[in-house]
């Protein structure tokens, strides 16, 4: 096992000046020597390893905008992940992700810096519990959030993200169907279409902590705030909120107020870093923050992407007849999205 040599803070602060640029608005510069020598010696081991790091919008910005090579919400990284030409991708989102990175990557080494990285809401619901769900409720398909296990996967019709969910349940031209795990989100896609949705009662351990009395509260505190939610806030946030979509659509929604207006001030009713890396991109928006961490996603830090990429673990496999069904559901939903953008 080769041990990675860290350059000087001070050293590797002059030398990634240019890094540094891209998150001074998130990062005060009194911190910047403590990430450079991680953020220099992730960048060079990954050119050595033929590496690409793909990072979740909840990542820190440390890992976000300095050593991430894709960026994105579930979809964005499932569909760059099969197109990246690398031998190794390091996954810093969660468990279930890297999972499907690797259903649509299986010729390439998938690694987790580390394996703790679950998800309440992919740990709400089993394969088990899918099969009950299909003898309940015969011949009526099965709609999965990415946000599951491969086993789960591997029983599902079809995946879909929160940026696609409408579509997809639409898409498959049927009355009703199962859709699970996430009940907020079933419910927010319920009441966007006259298809019948059967809901699971999973629920993100992030999202469900806020609250719509919350958000009347900083409504009375300050009338000019926009608000921003993601689907799987309990349905009285989603009410009291100016717009409703995914990191992606969120991100794109927040563009665009900062292209119209001059200082737009945002709650954006999501995980924390969320908000940082949006901010990063638009300095001119000011960020009301009650936001909520991700404990799974705060497990990735720079120091572990590095021992990551050193040591080649934790390597995540997908048992090959597992793989095969799970890889179809998510196929099937890439053809949906990309039937959308078309
Ligand atoms: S934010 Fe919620 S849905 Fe996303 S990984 Fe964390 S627990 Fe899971």
């Amino acid at each position: 096992m080769s041990v990675i040599e860290l350059p000087a803070p001070e050293e590797a602060a002059a030398e990634t000046t240019s890094i540094f640029a891209r998150v001074e608005h998130v990062i005060p510069r009194v911190e910047w020597p403590l990430h450079a020598p991680y953020v220099a010696a992730i960048n060079a081991l990954k050119k050595e390893r033929n590496a690409v790091i793909l990072a979740h919008n909840y990542q820190v910005p440390e890992i976000f905008y300095t050593v991430a090579d894709i960026v994105g919400d579930s979809l964005a990284l499932a569909m760059k992940a099969k197109e990246t030409k690398a031998d190794v991708i390091v996954l810093c989102g969660v468990h279930f992700m890297a999972e499907t990175a690797k259903l649509v990557n299986p010729e390439k080494t998938v690694l987790v810096p580390d394996l703790r990285a679950g998800c309440s809401l992919a740990e709400s619901i089993t394969a088990a519990d899918v099969r009950l769900l299909r003898e309940r409720y015969p011949g009526t398909p099965v709609v999965s959030y990415v946000n599951t296990s491969a086993e789960v996967k591997a029983e599902s019709d079809v995946c879909v993200t929160s940026g696609n969910a409408v579509h997809i349940v639409e898409a498959l031209g049927q009355p009703r169907v199962i859709f699970l795990p996430d009940e907020y989100l079933a419910k927010y896609v319920a009441s966007k279409t006259d298809v019948q949705i059967i809901a699971w009662k999973g629920h993100c351990e992030v999202h469900e902590r806020f609250s719509g009395n919350d958000v009347a509260r900083f409504r009375r505190d300050d009338p000019s705030l926009i608000v921003l939610a993601h689907p799987e806030c309990p349905p009285d946030v989603l009410a009291e909120a100016d717009y409703v979509g995914s990191t992606h659509g969120m991100a794109a929604y927040v563009g665009t107020l900062a292209a119209q207006q001059r200082a737009p001030r945002v709650l954006m009713l999501t995980e924390c870093s969320m908000a940082d890396n949006v901010a990063g991109a638009h300095p001119n928006v000011h960020f009301v923050r009650p936001c909520n961490l991700c404990p799974h996603m705060k497990r990735n830090t720079l120091p572990k992407v590095l021992d990551s990429l050193r040591t080649m673990q934790y390597e995540v496999t997908v048992d090959p007849a597992v793989a095969e069904r799970a890889r179809g559901a998510v196929e099937r939903m890439l053809g949906y999205s990309a039937a959308l953008r078309d």
